[in-house]
């Protein structure tokens, strides 16, 4: 297992420079990791990463698990990524999204955050165990394919230092690769500088809770290039509020970013 992890881990390096896949040692990267992956296809029989059971493919849940991830489907709120009731043809906004516009301009999720994928993520932040991260990558590429197709770049939500310190990785760095490996998008992982985390929100007015993260999140000097003029898809694991994604597309937007979407594993739909 260790060859392959730290070939994958090498590719993931690799792919935090922000270039599309081109380069002779990025090429000799993904052949030793394939190479390794292929092996260990051989060797290890594939097992369902929610229930460990033996199923037929790697990397996929067998059919009990799957029913227990409640995937998000059109028709969608246009803004929160969200599921409306009927479906109108066209663009739809929910009754949430015009009364209180979030500051990204588009938001999809794989699903929502509970049954089985809540404990997938919860293993995939706490645990260590990142066996799920490329059917993470699959469903990410799938369910934001819309944003995705018009992206210039792909920007992971940052931790703040501390928290990056006792959790050692960014989970949504990781799933920025995977999925602009997949997308064939550049990943800018320092677009963003996170200084804290984001603080609570509940019965705050709109423009107080803007106030509230104001400088919670910052484009560096050095970053200025890769976001002015440019259309970003934020990743993150779990949209929850909104509250930092939006804190997050406000810097961005402060710095030029032409729009700035997001797209996550899961959404909390507390609706
Ligand atoms: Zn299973």
């Amino acid at each position: 297992m260790a060859s392959h992890s730290d070939a994958e881990a090498a590719a993931v390096f690799v792919a935090q420079d922000g270039m599309v896949p081109q380069s002779a040692a990025r090429r000799a990267f993904r052949a030793i990791g394939t190479a390794a992956w292929s092996a260990l296809d051989v060797m290890l029989p594939p097992l369902c990463l929610g229930c460990r059971t033996r199923i037929m493919a790697h990397d996929a849940l067998c059919p009990a698990c799957w029913r227990r991830i409640d995937f998000i489907r059109p028709p969608l709120c246009d803004r929160l990524g969200l599921p409306m009731p009927y479906d109108t043809g066209g663009p739809m906004l929910s009754a949430a999204a015009v009364a209180d516009p979030p500051d990204f301009d588009r938001a999809r999720a794989v699903a929502s955050f509970d049954g089985l994928m809540r404990e997938l993520i919860h293993s995939f932040k706490f645990h260590d165990t990142h066996n799920a991260r490329r059917l993470f990558g699959r469903w990410l590429a799938e369910a934001g394919r819309e944003i995705l197709d018009e992206a210039d770049v792909l920007v992971p939500v940052p931790l703040s230092r501390w928290r990056l310190l006792t959790r050692r990785f960014n989970q949504a760095q990781i799933l920025a690769a995977e999925t602009g490996r997949r997308a064939n998008k550049p990943v800018k992982p320092f677009a963003l500088v996170r200084s804290r985390s984001t603080p609570h929100q509940v019965g705050l007015t709109r423009a107080q809770r803007q106030r509230n993260v104001a400088s919670v999140f910052r484009v560096p000097q050095s970053e200025m290039a890769d976001v002015s003029g440019k259309a970003i898809v934020l990743i993150d694991d779990v949209i929850t509020t909104g509250a930092t994604a939006s804190a997050a597309a406000t810097a961005l937007k402060r710095r030029g970013a032409r729009r700035v979407d997001v797209l996550a594993l899961a959404i909390v739909s507390n609706t």
